[in-house]
């Protein structure tokens, strides 16, 4: 059996891209199953997805806990999380990054697949949808799915969905990233993270309904925790603004899901360490005067 996990960003599409891939595995006959699990349902959040493949039925319902094939669809991840926990003994892992396996870290030695995903999605498809590209990339990196079948799991699964030109757009994403991508290994220096938990026993709880802010060995939880929370590192892309277009209408300060945005006398300001990249600021800017910039 082969596992693979997905880690990619609420958002990013990794669900599909899962799903995508158990039905490439599927047209050639094999078995799998994929499912994805989140936390707080966000976007931009971090969020996983995992696709078993076999050539037999399969029991195993669990996470992917030992993974031989780990995908990263956001290279900012790298940073914030242990990607590769539990990679098995000379397991894979294929990030959607610009540069070239060796220039990347991920804290062990490790085969490694790189492909440019990000810039093949704004080409093919207008918009940076990862998870097609990086379908293209598996099949090259890892040989477990032909490239033709990756092509028939997504018209299934993204056609289905999105109607088939889409689902065709997505194909071409999927072929462009098998063609440009560049295999190798990397080898890990940087000490590598270590997630911090807190979740409260009876004990730990605060005493009836209302919270209270407390430090605990994962940071501050409670209200106004959310100032430790720097969601300025899931961004790929963020705003420029032009401050001669603006109307100071407030569309942008009163849509931005982080709250990032600031009413100044005569411009509006950004709050990079907060902004996650969502683009929402721009999309509701009547006067243009926000572009998305990668
Ligand atoms: S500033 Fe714009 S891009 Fe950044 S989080 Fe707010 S709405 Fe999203
Ligand atoms: S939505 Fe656009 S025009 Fe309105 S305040 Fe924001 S940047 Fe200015």
């Amino acid at each position: 059996m082969y596992e693979v996990r997905f880690h990619g960003r609420g958002g990013q599409g990794a669900v599909m891209a899962a799903q995508a891939l158990a039905s490439a595995a599927y047209q050639e006959g094999g078995y799998a199953t994929a499912f994805p699990f989140f936390g707080a349902e966000r976007r931009g959040a971090p969020v996983l997805a995992f696709t078993r493949i076999d050539n037999k039925r399969i029991y195993r319902k669990t996470q992917v806990y030992e993974p031989d094939f780990v995908v990263v669809l956001d290279e900012t991840l790298l940073d914030t999380i242990n990607v590769v926990e539990g990679l098995k003994k000379g397991g894979m892992v294929i990030v959607n990054s610009a540069r070239k396996p060796e220039e990347l870290d991920v804290g062990v030695d490790a085969k490694m697949a790189t492909v440019d995903a990000t810039t093949i999605a704004l080409e093919v498809l207008k918009q940076p949808s990862t998870n097609s590209a990086i379908l293209g990339a598996i099949a090259k990196a890892t040989g477990l799915v032909k490239i033709e079948s990756v092509e028939k799991g997504i018209m299934q699964v993204f056609g289905d969905r999105l109607g088939p030109a889409v689902g065709e757009r997505n194909a071409k994403a999927a072929r462009v990233a098998f063609e440009k991508t560049v295999v190798g290994e990397s080898h890990g220096h940087r000490k590598l993270q270590t997630a911090k938990k807190w979740l409260p026993d009876v004990r730990g709880l605060p005493l009836g309904a209302a919270a209270i802010p407390m430090k605990t060995e994962a940071g501050l939880v409670g209200p106004g925790s959310f100032v430790e929370n720097k969601t300025g590192s899931w961004k790929v892309f963020h705003p420029e603004y032009d401050k001669e277009k603006c109307t100071m209408c407030n569309f942008c300060w009163f849509y931005c899901p982080e709250g990032c945005i600031y009413r100044r006398p005569n411009k509006m300001e950004f709050d990079m360490d907060y902004c996650k990249g969502c683009g929402i600021c721009a999309n509701e800017c009547p006067a243009d005067a926000i572009k998305m910039v990668r």
